[in-house]
């Protein structure tokens, strides 16, 4: 029955998630399993958003707020934006989506640098258009390169920043040459998902430039430093005439009831986030610490994951860790890489423990 399925549908592959902490226990027996795979939050949600979904539960049989009222006229006071600049998604990952849906014509390109976010690729191909991936240099992103391959057929450029699984940063100066040379024809969307854990003065925050620039969109997630991953929000920033074409491809329920109380309770916790973003400079250094003992070259970070180059075949080091009860996530472009996340110390140091195992094993 599968021929009936439209083709570049059956081209597609599956998207292959970090393997769940459940699935591993099940698999290897082991009792404590710990998850480094997806950069997830390493000190779990707010407490905030505790409180607020313990209240919200028992609501659950009404359909949620479709237009994310209260969220949305929260996060419009939080930046200083008007509430028609925004729009919600389950998940940052919907909005790419949807981009994708309300803007790509069959045989439109779009223009992606390579190793980054899996999904960029996929929701083009899905829609019958071409995808451009510009290979990163250095493990940075190819600005010039991207530039150098944009075009009357560019619909949607993607600009990972800070780019996933590296880290690395576009810098100011760079991102702004950059939208000079980009057509109006063209929407440049700045996946920011780890946004609040950069620390480099010279990072560009994406809503500076919506301004100036009419294409830009700015994508931002609930998944990451707010810590509520499990339950799917996160949301564009846009002029409103982009947000309304958006509007148009969303289901009318799209982000759930708990997602939108918990995230609105988040957004107000400026303590957890200041007590992660410290949690995260040390770990990084602790981990930069120990990489250099093991004699391990690392991609310094702007996130919460570091690339590291493991010296071996990057799926017998994932292996090797998985048997000792740590996930972590390779299976990039590099043939020797993978990326942990910054766990809290304690975790940390077991996955240290086990990989120094595993590299001793190997020798
Ligand atoms: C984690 C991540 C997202 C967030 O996805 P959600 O759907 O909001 O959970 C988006 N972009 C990048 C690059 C990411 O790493």
């Amino acid at each position: 029955m599968s021929d009936l399925a439209r083709k570049n549908i059956l081209e597609l592959a599956v998207y292959r998630p970090g393997k769940p902490i459940e699935e591993v226990q099940r698999e290897l027996g082991l009792k404590e399993v710990v998850k480094l795979a997806s950069n997830e939050n390493a000190l779990g949600p707010s407490p905030f958003a505790i409180k607020a979904l313990s209240g919200a539960l028992s609501g659950v049989h009404y359909y949620p707020d479709g237009n994310s009222y209260r969220l949305r006229r929260a996060l419009a006071e939080f930046y200083g934006l008007d509430p028609a600049q925004l729009h919600l998604g389950n998940g940052s990952n919907e909005i790419v989506q949807q981009l994708s849906l309300a803007f790509l014509e069959p045989g439109d390109e779009a223009l992606m640098p390579v190793p980054s976010f899996p999904r960029y690729q996929p929701l083009a191909r899905m829609m019958n258009a071409v995808p451009r991936e510009i290979p990163l240099i250095s493990y940075t992103l190819d600005l010039q390169g991207m530039a150098a391959n944009l075009n009357r057929r560019t619909k949607l450029v993607y600009i990972c920043n800070p780019n996933n699984p590296t880290g690395t940063i576009v810098h100011r100066d760079e991102l702004e040459r950059f939208l000079e040379v980009v057509p109006a024809h063209c929407l440049v969307i700045l996946d920011e998902a780890y946004f609040e854990y950069v620390a480099d003065e010279d990072y560009p925050d994406g809503l500076d430039y919506l301004r100036l620039h009419p294409n830009v969109v700015v994508l931002r997630t609930f998944s990451k430093m707010y810590g509520l991953a499990g339950l799917r929000i996160g949301y564009a920033v846009a002029r409103p005439e982009i947000v309304a074409c958006l509007e148009r491809v969303r289901e009318p329920f799209n982000v759930n009831l708990l997602a939108q109380e918990a995230a609105l309770a988040a957004l107000s916790d400026r303590e957890h986030v200041r007590k992660l973003q410290t949690l995260n400079r040390d770990e990084k250094e602790y981990l930069y610490r120990e990489f250099s003992r093991l004699g391990l070259e690392y991609v310094p970070t702007e996130a919460n994951f570091i690339l590291f180059d493991a010296e071996r075949d990057e799926q017998a080091v994932f292996q090797g860790l998985l048997r000792r009860g740590v996930i972590i996530r390779g299976g990039f472009d590099y043939r020797t890489h993978l990326r942990v996340t910054l766990g809290t110390r304690h975790q940390n140091q077991i996955f240290i423990e086990a990989l120094e195992r595993v590299l001793r094993e190997d020798n």
